[in-house]
């Protein structure tokens, strides 16, 4: 209905629509009201989803418009829940699926995929969808989910991003139970024979679409992230979000915190709940950026305390089996049980919580962190918001209004006594897109620890002094899209000058280069333009 009376004429198609002109403006306002018809955040996303399919420009141009609103919908929490019922909400396939079944014909599905355009892949096993475990295919609304967010916030376009997922099977019995279960219904294939599939998508990707299209790991299980990471980070474009991304947002968040706390980044120590991709991921780039501030590696190391489903992470461990990267972490000190006593016993400054156990910061450690500090450090990062390790309002009542709170999911802000308290969200939405937008449009070929920290700079420098009053430690959502532009135009910067960027001759004007390759939610006209010739004897007149 927003065609006007020119181009209905044009297109042979006037008549078939009702007669009244309703542009964008006017069809943002109806999608809101019917958004707003629905009860629950579920049929929201069951709508959204219909409107990708129907009207795409519509529909990112309804996120930009609404971004605070929408986020928690396309995005944690609802994406979670929607992933949980997939196979009830599924109204049409979006995304690719490959299965172990398929070993030998990888590339041959990737050319069933209508697109040749495509520079960013989101990859996922289902193995550890969010905090909700093994969701087997279900899980595909995450690599769709964050996809949607690579235009909607870095404006990637829409057609260069494709979701998908590698289906090896699941271990959910209640989804091999499932009827409406839309993967394989079989127990995960591990081993030579995962390791080959994964080796042969990796091939197929590159030959399909060329070295430099990028491959965003999502949402695998704990044990192939690492690995899969390691296996190919320097050899192909490709990052683990869970491990990187998160790594980056959350020590963006750790520094925009010093500007609260007053202190300088090495005065700080951590206590992480949790020693998987996220703790793991944080840490290590907390010891990079500890020091570039001058510490040396064992100075950083000492700083850094992990507690995982066994406890304290300590050298000699009695119960044992500590991988590599926990390893790194492991103090010199007797073992201990509970968080709170970790907590005690180490008195950190910050306490750092991914391991998705729902309400492990509790009313102790929450009075004990106000007690030990002027400004407690509190990020709550585990997804979704059923996972956190405690509420917005838990961490401000308990520490008297003291905590620098952050979270994985949203929060609204929180009133206690008259005073507003406006919790972050540290989210990787804030770093994955701009990367991706940057590394696609400036051939960026490996994703390198710099960029990351980079990124982690930029971002904590954009949180501006009204946010730090507020007490932010990440810009107000609104402004998550204008920030993804900013973080773009710099890692391209910074790109160039690492030389790290493969596209030449390197852009002059920054700026103009990023926006000039984002995507546009205006409708296109469909009027061609028209002109006469000049007045030629032989010609048309
Ligand atoms: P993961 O690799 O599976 O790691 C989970 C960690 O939690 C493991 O180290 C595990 O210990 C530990 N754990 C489990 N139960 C515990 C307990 N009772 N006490 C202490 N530690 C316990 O998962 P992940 O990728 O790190 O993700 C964890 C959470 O972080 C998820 O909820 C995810 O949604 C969230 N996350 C948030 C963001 C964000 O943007 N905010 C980004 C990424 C992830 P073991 O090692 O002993 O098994
Ligand atoms: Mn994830």
């Amino acid at each position: 209905m927003a065609f006007t009376l020119k181009e209905r004429q044009l297109m042979g198609i006037h008549g078939l629509l009702p007669p009244a002109l309703l542009d964008q403006d006017g069809q943002v306002y109806q999608v809101m009201q019917n958004f707003n018809r629905w009860t629950n955040d579920l049929d929201r996303y069951i709508y959204l989803m219909s409107l990708q399919d129907r009207n795409e420009k519509l529909f990112y141009r309804v996120i930009a418009d609404h971004v605070e609103t929408m986020m928690p919908v396309i995005y944690t929490p609802t994406v979670g829940l929607a992933c949980q019922k997939y196979g009830m909400i599924f109204r049409k396939p979006r995304g690719l699926y490959i299965t172990i079944n398929d070993i030998g014909h990888v590339y041959d599905i990737l050319c069933n995929w209508p697109i040749d355009q495509v520079k960013v892949i989101v990859v996922t096993d289902g193995e550890r969808i969010l905090g909700l475990g093994d969701l087997g295919a279900y899980g595909m609304g995450i690599p769709v989910g964050k996809l949607s967010l690579y235009t909607a916030l870095a404006g990637v376009l829409p057609y260069a991003c494709l979701p998908i997922t590698i289906d090896v099977g699941t271990n959910n019995q209640s989804l091999l139970d499932d009827p409406l279960y839309i993967g394989l219904k079989q127990k995960r294939e591990r081993g030579q024979v995962y390791d080959d599939l994964i080796e042969e998508f990796m091939k197929a990707v590159v030959k399909r679409y060329g070295e430099n299209v990028l491959v965003q790991f999502e949402d695998f299980g704990n044990n192939n992230a690492f690995r899969l990471l390691e296996r190919y980070r320097d050899s192909y474009c490709t990052f683990n979000d869970d491990i990187q991304g998160t790594a980056a947002v959350a020590v963006a968040g750790i520094l925009a915190s010093l500007k609260i706390t007053k202190k300088k980044l090495s005065e700080n120590v951590f206590v992480f709940q949790g020693a998987g991709e996220a703790s793991i991921g944080i840490a290590k780039l907390l010891v990079m950026a500890l020091m570039k501030s001058g510490l040396k590696q064992d100075e950083a190391h000492k700083q850094i305390w992990m507690v995982d489903s066994k406890g304290l992470i300590v050298k000699n461990r009695p119960s044992g089996g500590l991988t590599a990267h926990k390893e790194e972490f492991a103090q010199d000190h007797k073992p201990i049980d509970k968080l709170e006593d970790v907590i005690a016993t180490v008195k950190p400054t910050a306490i750092i919580g991914a391991a998705a156990q729902h309400g492990a910061f509790n009313e102790k450690i929450l009075a004990d962190m106000a007690k030990f500090n002027e400004r407690p450090i509190i990020f709550a990062l585990s997804n979704p918001t059923s996972k956190a390790e405690c509420t917005a309002e838990e961490a401000y009542k308990m520490t008297k209004g003291k905590a620098v709170f952050a979270s994985g999911s949203p929060f609204k802000p929180v009133t206690i006594d008259g005073k507003t308290f406006h919790p972050g969200q540290g989210n990787n939405a804030y770093i994955f897109p701009a990367i991706g937008l940057t590394s696609i449009v400036c051939d960026v070929r490996t994703i390198t620890e710099e960029i990351f920290l980079e990124s982690a700079k930029v971002l904590s420098e954009l949180v501006t002094d009204e946010d730090i009053a507020e007490g932010r430690v990440y810009p107000p959502l609104p402004k998550i899209r204008e920030i993804s532009t900013t973080i773009a135009i710099k890692l391209a910067e910074f790109s160039y000058d690492k030389n790290l960027a493969k596209r030449h001759p390197r852009p002059d004007d920054m700026t103009e280069f990023i926006k000039s390759h984002q995507y546009s939610t205006d409708y296109q006209t469909f009027v061609p333009n028209l002109y006469d010739w000049p007045n030629v004897k032989s010609g048309f007149r």
